[in-house]
């Protein structure tokens, strides 16, 4: 049993939503082109998950936020894949993959072929039991990957209004669903090993920021610790959490956040792999030429770092799919490769922050950190490399993005911070 596409798209999230478009603008014939995922919905800006859909009211739901709405484009419902003749086989999950035979064998036992696949498996969140805790089957343990884990947590939610969320990890998971929590009434205690949240991203001066509204917000932290046990009711429930220090939390939910692993599994031992990715080119084109890798799983060369980097954001998922496309359907001599400029965001409550280029060197705070326009820009080799600004317009985002795009040597940096959002501006 099997069947046989020119273009394959394995993996049905943010980044192949954006293929299947890109595909149909650059002009596909029907059935040339099918997208295999394990979710049984069309691709939907995963972004959503845990800020619109979580809200008590009006909150986001399907089909409002398949791709590519979220870059406000054409919202491509299952209806859309139809008339433009893309299969989508969906809830299929793909078991392994033969790229020297350029086929894929799914869990239901049909054998996929292709000419040219596109790898966007994205990733899977972590689980407590690979630090060493076990009970995150529990039925009020939630993560958050995908649709099935947000539907999951409004149930859970909805049942514990007025009780205890114990929010596990101070990441980008943590923090915006721990202000998701408290919108829905819940009390949230958020605990995580390091000395302040975002530690990837944020300086301790920004930190303190968020960290102090979602304290006004009645949210506690927790910090330099991690989860050591669950305590459980006879039907499995948790009902409190231990920490490491010894700390009892009674709990009538946990929420976890500690992080992703891109989905390379298919593809070890047959593709080259790096920082936990698949490792690409400037055409998102893997070690084998018939083999393309976007979103999540794409370890890809940032031309502007002069280094291969993986990203796990929504901005390079969409625009790594789209640069995939336009290598393999333009002609050769017009490809370019990937140009790309780092950029993360968040919203919490009413909060908004913008993050472009890379948070490396020294850094330079400016504004004003006790009202809501403040940002920072890191320097690095004399050069302003990064660029972060909460609750900008849309015009000082794009300023931001500019010159951290043109990295502008900084021979003064007290100038630099003096001037603050000015600099920006002015360039
Ligand atoms: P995904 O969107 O994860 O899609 C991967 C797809 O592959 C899934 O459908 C999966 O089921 C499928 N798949 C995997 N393995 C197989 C297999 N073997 N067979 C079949 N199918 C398979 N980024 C931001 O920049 N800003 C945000 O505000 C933001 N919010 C987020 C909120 C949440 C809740 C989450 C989870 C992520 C968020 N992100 C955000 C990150 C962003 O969503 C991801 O970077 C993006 O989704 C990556 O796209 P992708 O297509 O590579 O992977
Ligand atoms: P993150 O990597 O952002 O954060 C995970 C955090 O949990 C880290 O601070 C990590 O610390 C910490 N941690 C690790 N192990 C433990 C542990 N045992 N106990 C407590 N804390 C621990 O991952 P998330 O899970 O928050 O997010 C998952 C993915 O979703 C990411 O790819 C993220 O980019 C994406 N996402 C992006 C959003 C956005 O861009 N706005 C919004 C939501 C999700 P350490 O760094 O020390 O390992």
């Amino acid at each position: 049993m099997g069947r046989a596409f020119v273009y394959v798209i394995l993996g049905g999230g943010v980044a192949a939503g954006y293929a299947a478009f890109e595909f149909s603008k650059r002009g596909i014939s029907h059935g040339e082109l099918c997208i295999i995922s394990e979710e049984t919905f069309a691709p939907y800006e995963r972004p959503a998950l845990s800020k619109g859909f979580l809200l008590p009211e009006d909150s986001a739901r399907l089909p409002s936020f398949h791709t590519c709405v979220g870059t406000n484009e054409e919202r491509l419902t299952p209806k859309w894949y139809k008339e433009h003749g893309i299969e989508l086989v969906l809830g299929t999950r793909v078991k392994s993959a033969d790229v020297r035979r350029k086929t894929l064998l799914t869990a239901a036992g049909e054998t996929i072929s292709y000419k040219i696949l596109i790898v966007a498996t994205g990733a899977r969140a972590l689980k407590l039991e690979e630090f060493g805790v076990n009970g995150s089957d529990a039925e009020n343990v939630c993560y958050m990957r995908d649709l099935a884990d947000a539907t999951r947590l409004v149930s859970v939610m909805q049942s514990c209004v007025g009780g205890n969320a114990i929010v596990i990890g101070g990441g980008y998971i943590g923090m915006e669903c721990a202000a998701s929590l408290v919108i829905n009434k819940i009390n949230v205690t958020m605990v995580f090993p390091e000395a302040h949240c975002m530690p990837r991203l944020f300086t301790p001066k920004i930190a303190g920021y968020y960290e102090d509204f979602y304290k006004s917000k009645g949210v506690k932290f927790i910090k330099g610790t991690v989860l050591s046990s669950f305590e459980n009711d006879t039907s499995g429930k948790v009902t409190a959490v231990i920490l490491r220090d010894g700390t009892r939390l009674t709990a009538d939910m946990v929420m976890v956040g500690i992080g992703i692993r891109p989905n390379t599994i298919l593809f070890e031992g047959q593709l080259t792999l790096e920082k936990g990715g698949i490792k690409v080119n400037g055409h998102m084109q893997t070690s084998n030429s018939s083999v393309y890798a976007v979103g999540d799983v794409a370890a890809f060369p940032v031309k502007l770092f002069g280094e291969i980097r993986r990203l796990e954001h929504v901005d390079s998922a969409r625009k790594s799919a789209r640069h995939a496309v336009a290598a393999i359907m333009a002609p050769e001599k017009t490809r370019g490769d990937f140009d790309y400029l780092p950029f993360f965001y968040s919203r919490v409550f009413t909060l908004s922050w913008q993050f472009y280029g890379d948070n490396v060197g020294e850094v330079v705070h400016y504004g004003d950190f006790s009202g809501r326009s403040f940002g920072a820009y890191w320097i690095n080799k004399g050069k302003l490399v990064g660029s972060f600004l909460e609750g900008g317009t849309k015009e000082e985002y794009e300023a931001i993005a500019k010159v951290t795009r043109l990295q502008p040597v900084v021979a003064d940096i007290a100038e630099l911070e003096r001037q603050g959002l000015g600099f920006a501006l002015s360039v």
